[in-house]
This record gives structure tokens, sequence and C-alpha cells, in this order.
């Protein structure tokens, strides 16, 4: 599946009860944008108890929405959009998804399930060393990944809802992934070889041979055998003629210093096979 997912932003007037007052919704298929879901949403909660911040955010004033429907009335429409798709949302967990729930529950409607990631948590994931303020919002994200940015448009759903799809694209193609499955292999792909703490040789074997066995990593690590004189990579000691014959690829004076070689690729094998979760249920 290539990259096939729906980008979804909500703005909500409130932090408490059915508070969604704008819906978007893009669908990508191959990273590219296509069929777009947006629509306002009167909220349920009442006009005297808007939030300011929440309203200086979004700009929404009541009478942008005051004859709109609830999200009773659009909820079914959501769903037939997304479908079943992946659901992409920038700051899902502490923002869009528990509105979601909460604008359900007010209603009593039964909340489906699906599967979905967040770019917050993924820009989180691959830049965690980013400095500055507001340093994974999807604005600064956007801009730091070379997307068009149109600041007067930030926080309308449709809009946010667009640019977190392109945002969740150009993280995909950063760790060359084509599918969205693909992306958390990538990223412990990019940083395994990335770290600098791992010695520059073997980061370029396994930048070379990923899927290789850590066996074929170690005879790939020295094109030539060592030279009389030439000392062992793990603990500086001279090594025997024996030594380069038997530990001939990986240039090591004994068993130990073999076995220390050997765990090390472990651990980057292990880093490489445990990739980090990025697509979750709804419900976890
Ligand atoms: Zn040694």
């Amino acid at each position: 599946m290539p990259l096939d997912f729906t980008a979804v932003d909500l703005e909500w007037v409130a932090n408490q009860g059915a508070a969604i007052c704008s819906v978007g919704a893009v669908r990508f298929r191959d990273g590219k944008p296509q069929e777009a879901f947006d629509v306002k949403v009167r909220p349920q909660t009442p006009y005297s108890q808007w939030e300011q911040w929440a309203i200086k955010k979004n700009h929404v004033t009541f009478e942008d929405v005051m004859f709109e429907p609830e999200w009773c009335d659009i909820y079914d429409d959501f769903l037939d959009f997304t479908g079943e798709d992946v659901l992409a949302f920038h700051n899902a967990k502490s923002a869009d998804l528990p509105h979601l729930e909460k604008a359900c529950d007010s209603y009593d409607l039964a909340y489906r399930p699906f599967d979905y990631l967040c770019t917050y948590s993924l820009s989180k994931l691959m830049f965690p060393n980013r400095q500055g303020k507001g340093k994974h919002t999807l604005s600064s994200m956007c801009k730091a990944q070379g997307i068009d940015w149109n600041a007067s448009l930030y926080h309308t759903a449709a809009y946010d809802a667009q640019k977190c799809g392109e945002l969740l694209v150009s993280l995909a193609r950063l760790v060359n992934a084509s599918t969205l499955q693909d992306i958390s292999r990538g990223i412990a792909f990019r940083n395994v070889v990335s770290d600098k703490t791992i010695p520059t040789d073997m980061r370029s074997v396994i930048e070379a041979m990923p899927d290789a066995t850590i066996e074929e990593w170690i005879n790939a690590l020295y094109e030539t055998p060592a030279n009389p004189g030439d000392k062992c990579r793990m603990c500086d000691q001279p090594l025997s003629s024996k030594a380069r014959k038997q530990y001939r690829p990986a240039h090591c004076c004994t068993a130990p210093c073999w076995h220390r070689l050997e765990q090390q690729f472990e651990q980057q094998k292990k880093l490489l096979d445990q990739p980090p979760e990025l697509i979750r249920p709804s419900y976890s």
C-alpha cells in the first residue's frame, strides 16, 4: 500500500463537551492530496462558554456557525469520507482525539475505532534535538520541511489537515518510506546510520546492507586483511599473525574482542528490528 491515508484536523471553541466548530479532512493517495472534506459545525457548547483563547486562535465567530449542522448531523458523513483509511493528525492524543471522543459522547454516538498516526509525535521522534519555541508545531515543522505555508490560513481545519498530510508525506520521503508501514523502519534505519556513537565503518556497512546478517556485516567490515603491526579494533593490542588469520575481516585480536564487536552489531540489529510503533488503534 503506497502513501494512502486521510489527514484530519478539528477546531473547537472550548475544551469541554461537543465543542468542535469545524472539521477538515483531506484524502491522500500515493502521497498526493485528493478530495477534501471541509465542514463547519455548530458546537453544542453554549456561546457563553466559548473560550477566548480558542476562538482567538481559529477566528470562528458565532455567526460563522449558528446555522450550521451539529456534530451528530455530520458524523456519518465524516465516517463515510474517512472510510477505512489510517487517519493522520497533528497532535492526536492531546488535541483532536479527545475532542472527537467528547463530541461523540455528548451526542451518544458510537465512537468508531480507527487506526491513526500523529505527525506531532513523528516530528518529535525524528527531530528530538530541534531547538526553539513551538519547535514541533505544524507551522514550524512545515516550514522546516520547505512546505509552502500561509500563516493567515493556519488553524482553519481544512488547511491544517492538508498541511498535516503534506508534512507526513515529506517525513516519509525523508526516510525513504514508500508506505505508511515503512516509516517506522525507515526511522530506525536513519537513527542507526546517523548515530555518531557507533564507529563510522560499522554504520557504512549497515547502511550498505541493512538486511544482512551480523556475520555478513563483520565480513564486509574490512576489504583488506590486517597487516603485520596493525592493532585490534576493539582493544588496540597489536594483532598476532594467528589473529590476523583467524579474525581476518574483523581485525580483532582474540575471541572476546571479536564477541564485543559482534555485540555492537547485535545492538544495532535490535534497533533496526524494533522500529517505533507509529500507527495505533484509537482505542489503546
Ligand atoms: Zn583486542
